[in-house]
């Protein structure tokens, strides 16, 4: 790879007048989405399988992409011949949460983790084949364990366990709605790669160090919850004990999450900077599996909060919309979207006594400002040493 990377980009102004006018119209959003889509969708060729990758957001979440960019790409993909399919995987984890926010309103959050709750929300969120003109296939399967293992020579991971699903397609598109991540700093391109595009076990891998039964585990007195919910029969009991077999495990965590009984599990949590190390290799793995030249990334960077859309509770867009951003390279597309948010003034922000914040001031990167336990530059820097993509870019503007 050359070491500068095209990054197209278009800004989001819009103007209000001259409804019918082709000036007017090519300040919309969404032709400019077309017009970066025929920069860099240029590998795709007639009768191509396209997987076009989306998160479709939490419950409860207000901030995720709309499915109109969505769309956008979608038609775009089918007016040069490709057949698109968009493609999700489940999250980390197997139940639900219930929570209980009044003697009448209890809410279920956590709902992406397996496929038929994930799908409802998926079409609440206007990510249905009526709406968006493409079906929603899970490549991870319905519980997000099916996979294909990806040999790497990662900064801690030496393979990936890539959705199986993936490699039923010819091409894949990768959508990232960019904005803040409690862990990784930010979420573009390169998360929708390392968490996104991996199954259950190397999600577990990026967050957790390892996970084991304690002295507190009962198996005696308990209904034995973990063996009926792991889903590849990992876990026996024998004289009184249980024992995993690590081998045929998937790491999907659901033994525990069943288990009743406090503390019955370990589970060890990796700091963030290792966290970010570890998804970046993941992203190596399916970037290295599916070939670099099959895969085209743009990162709408609208609607900029801090936080993902994996979470309930985004919070309000913490500077202006940018823009979108496309490229054959994550790390540069990535990279221009983090230089166009610290280059970006700040929003005012409002405390919860309802006064005003002073915003924060352009130059300053503005999640590693809010969020100073992680930093946006451990995802270029593992990227980088992990050789699958540019920091350095020519940001071309449509
Ligand atoms: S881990 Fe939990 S569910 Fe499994 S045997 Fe021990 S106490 Fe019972
Ligand atoms: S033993 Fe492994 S595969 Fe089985 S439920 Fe626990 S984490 Fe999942």
């Amino acid at each position: 790879m050359n070491n500068t990377s095209k990054v197209y980009w278009a800004s989001p102004i819009e103007l209000m007048s001259l409804i019918n006018s082709k000036n007017n119209m090519i300040t919309n959003i969404l032709i400019k989405t077309r017009l970066i889509l025929e920069k860099i969708l240029d590998n795709i060729k007639p009768g191509d399988k396209v997987a076009v990758k989306v998160h479709v957001g939490e419950a409860y979440n207000t901030r995720y992409l709309r499915h109109d960019y969505v769309h956008e790409v979608i038609d775009f993909i089918k007016s040069k011949g490709g057949v698109p399919t968009l493609i999700e995987t489940q999250g980390l984890g197997m139940k639900e949460q219930h929570i209980k926010m009044s003697e009448n309103h209890v809410i279920c959050v956590g709902v992406r983790k397996t496929a038929v709750e994930h799908e409802k929300i998926a079409e609440l969120h206007g990510y249905g084949e009526s709406i968006i003109g493409a079906p929603l296939k899970f490549i991870d399967g319905e519980k997000g364990i099916e996979s294909k293992i990806i040999p790497i020579n990662g900064i801690h991971l030496k393979d990936v366990a890539v959705a199986a699903g993936l490699f039923d397609f010819d091409k894949m598109v990768v959508i990232s709605h960019f904005k803040g991540h409690g862990s990784a700093a930010f979420g573009g391109a390169l998360k929708q790669l390392g968490i996104g595009c991996v199954a259950k076990r190397n999600k577990f891998r990026a967050h957790f160090k390892s996970f084991k039964v304690t002295k507190k585990c009962t198996p005696t007195e308990c209904g034995l919850e973990c063996i009926e919910a792991c889903p590849v029969g990992a876990i026996t009991k024998n004289n009184g004990e249980i024992s995993i077999d690590y081998d045929s495990c998937v790491e999907c965590t659901a033994c525990i999450e069943y288990c009743k009984v406090k503390k019955a599990f370990k589970s060890v949590y990796l700091p963030f900077n290792i966290f970010t190390e570890r998804m970046i290799d993941n992203a190596t793995g399916v970037v290295t599996g599916f070939g670099p030249e099959n895969i085209r990334y743009i990162n709408f960077a609208i609607d900029i909060v801090l936080n993902c859309d994996c979470i309930t509770t985004p919070g309000p867009p913490i500077i202006p919309d940018l823009g979108i951003f496309g490229s054959a390279d994550p790390v540069a597309v990535d990279k221009a979207c983090v230089d166009a948010e610290t280059n970006a003034p700040g929003l005012p922000r409002m405390t919860k006594e309802g006064t005003w914040k002073d915003p924060l001031p352009a130059g300053v990167e503005k999640f590693g400002a809010m969020m100073s336990m992680s930093k946006a530059t451990w995802q270029f820097d593992a990227a980088v040493k992990n050789g699958i993509g540019n920091i350095n870019y020519d940001l071309i503007q449509i």
